[in-house]
Parts: C-alpha cells; sequence; structure tokens
C-alpha cells in the first residue's frame, strides 16, 4: 500500500490535468507520427474534442505540424499530425577535457556537431560555448530554437541551480546555466550526464515500459543516474545516484572528490589508465581511445588493464543490483566498443547469494552487450525537459 501524507499536500488543479493531458499527446504524436486525432484520442483514452483542443494548441505553438493526409477505405480521410522538425536546440555534453556541441531537432536528429575544449576556468568555458552556439544558431538559421540543454558530470543544486559538485571538472561553485542564458537569451537546463542519459533512454531507449533501471556512465568519472518507480531519483538537493563515489577501499588512491578507494577510481577510463601505466611502467601520455586501440591489437597489457576496469564496474555493478534490484542496467561510454569485455566484468557483478538476483544481473550484462554502441547521446535526454513542460 502507498502511503501518503495529506497533511501538506495540494488538490490538482485543472491547470495540472491539462498540462498532464498535453503531455501524454505530445508525447503519442512523437512516438506514434504521422497519427491521426481520432487515433490519438483511441489510444490516450481522451475524448476526441479534448485531443481537438490539445492539439490546436500544439499546431499554434508550431510544436506539431499537419503531415501527409491519410487513405481510408470509406470516410473523410484523417489529417495525420507529426512534430514540427523545425524546432530545434542547442546541446552540449561538457566533459573534463573536451565538450560536444550541437544542434537537435524535436525529433532527437542532430543536425550537426562540434567538440571545443574544456578548461578548469568555467567562464572561459561558458563564454566559449555560448559563442560557439551563437555561431550555430546563425549556421541554422531556418531553424527555431528552443533553449539549450547541457550535460555535466557534476551536479545541479535544484535550488540554485549552480553546478555545485565537479570533481572530475574541478570547477569551483559556478552558475553556468546564467552565464549561457545571458548570452545565448534562450531559455537552459542543466542536468547531471547520468540522469541526462537515463532520460534519454527513457525517451528514445528500449526501456519505455521498464520502471526501475539504472545507468552507469563510464568515463574520466563513473557515474550513475538511477530510475525508480518510472521516475528519476533526485535525492537531497539532487545528489542521488553518487555510487561512483562510494569509497570501497578507504585505503585505496586518492579520489577527485577529495576521499580514496572510491568506486570510479577503480572502475573509470582514468582507472585503467592508471592500471596499464602500472603494468607497462610507461611514462608515455595515453588517452583512453589510444588505450582501446591498443588492446584491440592484442596488446596484453592493455588487455589486462581494461580487464581490470571491468572487473571493477562489475563489482560496483554488483552493489547497484543488490541494492536496488533494478530490471536493467545500462552501461554508456567508450568502453562500451571494447568488445565483450564488459560481459566478462559483468559476471563478477553477479550475486552469489542464495536469495540470488542472478538472473536481473545476466540480464544487464545482455544489456550492456546490445548497449555496445558509444552513445553519449546524454543531451538528448533534455529534449524531454522541453517536450514534457
Ligand atoms: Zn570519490
Amino acid at each position: 500500500m502507498k502511503r501518503i501524507d495529506f497533511t501538506n499536500t495540494q488538490v490538482a488543479s485543472s491547470q495540472t490535468a491539462r498540462d498532464i493531458n498535453r503531455g501524454v499527446v505530445l508525447n503519442l504524436i512523437r512516438r506514434r507520427q504521422p497519427i491521426s486525432r481520432a487515433d490519438l484520442a483511441r489510444v490516450s483514452g481522451l475524448q476526441r474534442s479534448t485531443v481537438s483542443l490539445i492539439t490546436e494548441q500544439l499546431i499554434r505553438e508550431r510544436w506539431v505540424v499537419h503531415g501527409p493526409i491519410g487513405r481510408l477505405p470509406r470516410g473523410r480521410r484523417p489529417r495525420f499530425l507529426r512534430l514540427n522538425d523545425r524546432k530545434a536546440i542547442l546541446v552540449a555534453d561538457l566533459r573534463p577535457d573536451q565538450t560536444r556541441l550541437g544542434v537537435a531537432d524535436v525529433n532527437g536528429n542532430f543536425l550537426s556537431q562540434e567538440m571545443m575544449p574544456t578548461t578548469s576556468d568555467p567562464r572561459a568555458t561558458a563564454k566559449g560555448l555560448a559563442k560557439r552556439m551563437l555561431h550555430l544558431m546563425n549556421v541554422h538559421s531556418d531553424l527555431v530554437f528552443e533553449g539549450v540543454g547541457i550535460s555535466l558530470p557534476g551536479r545541479v543544486s535544484e535550488k540554485t541551480q549552480h553546478v555545485i559538485f565537479a570533481p572530475n571538472l574541478r570547477w569551483p561553485d559556478f552558475d553556468l546555466k546564467s552565464a549561457i542564458r545571458k548570452d545565448i537569451g534562450l531559455r537552459v537546463e542543466l542536468e547531471n550526464a547520468a540522469n541526462a542519459c537515463a532520460l534519454a533512454e527513457v525517451w528514445f531507449g528500449h526501456t519505455e515500459r521498464i520502471r526501475d533501471f539504472v545507468v552507469v556512465t563510464v568515463s574520466e568519472g563513473l557515474g550513475t543516474g538511477v530510475f525508480v518507480n518510472g521516475q528519476l531519483a533526485r535525492g537531497r538537493d539532487g545528489m542521488a545516484g553518487e555510487f561512483g563515489h562510494v569509497p570501497l577501499d578507504p585505503n585505496g588512491p586518492a579520489c577527485s572528490c577529495g576521499g580514496r578507494g572510491c568506486w570510479e577510481v577503480y572502475g573509470s577510463n582514468r582507472a585503467a589508465l592508471r592500471y596499464y601505466h602500472e603494468l607497462s611502467a610507461t611514462k608515455d601520455e595515453l588517452s583512453f581511445q589510444d588505450l582501446l586501440a591498443l588492446a584491440e591489437s592484442e596488446d596484453g597489457l592493455a588487455l589486462k588493464a581494461l580487464e581490470r576496469m571491468f572487473e571493477a564496474i562489475g563489482k560496483g555493478m554488483r552493489m547497484i543490483v543488490t541494492g536496488l534490484a533494478p530490471h536493467e542496467i545500462v552501461v554508456v561510454g567508450e568502453v562500451t566498443g571494447s568488445g565483450d569485455g564488459l560481459s566478462r566484468g559483468e559476471a563478477a557483478s553477479r550475486p552469489t547469494s542464495r536469495r540470488g538476483h542472478g538472473a536481473p544481473a545476466r540480464d544487464c550484462g545482455a544489456r550492456a552487450s546490445k548497449t555496445f554502441r558509444a552513445f553519449r547521446g546524454c543531451t538528448r535526454g533534455r529534449r524531454r525537459t522541453f517536450l514534457a513542460r
């Protein structure tokens, strides 16, 4: 039974109901486009008149346009509706060394992408990003830009909207949102990269019917986006999901968060590079892509370094499987391009307890294998914010 505290609640206004119905209709159009009004009413269970009111409003606001005219054996030919792909969003995926930015339409198609360096000076990075975004708006002057979505390896305070915890960016408390909004003049949404990936999975992936899953983003650090009971777990001050900073060994190597022996110190791209340097005693500067290329060419030490990393990822996944019992864990990052390695690491994540969550753990492995695509389209998640408003 669900325990609900009625002492401090507000009744739903008719506006709330309208907003929910609008979200339902917009989502149905996105998923089933082109679709007729009659089918929208049939699938949603809403009255035809309600569907008409909502679609007229969406058409007025140019979120939705008329598509092709349908063919039926008899009766009036319906006018199909589809999303207006002239509506676009500026997106950016901020990582410690590089930022990928681009333009995406409402259907989640990237119309252009480019890279720029990320620096440890948040002001300079924000300026550079805004400048390039303004340029992209000029290049795509035929599009109507609705807003800016930025995913980043850190946490954003729900109260102040400042970036408050971004150990891998090495940024102090910073108001990135205002800095970008001031230069671009559009609404700006910030989201933690792992959370954005979780939203992207719901929006564009295959997890539509799954209400409990976890996204693990493996990059310079290790992040998780936790989706519980059909909702993103936010926690106090948006800090939920920091499994990457759970200390597995208090005497382990120092972590960027100030702690020691965190999961990410063992399972991140940086960890794999550290293993390789320890094993080979080389002083050469190496990127994670270089390491993957070495492993691809059967370099024994590179393979060993990656294996250690996979095992560490698996151990942390076991912690998640045991603690949250998700239906799926989706792994995101360059590491997913490295063949069956992750499945080997996944074996380490299978719990051995008799109560056993073996089945979901195996599913996680299968899912990880299927997700072997360097899908860091975290910024895609942002579109959910704009569509669902
Ligand atoms: Zn840490």
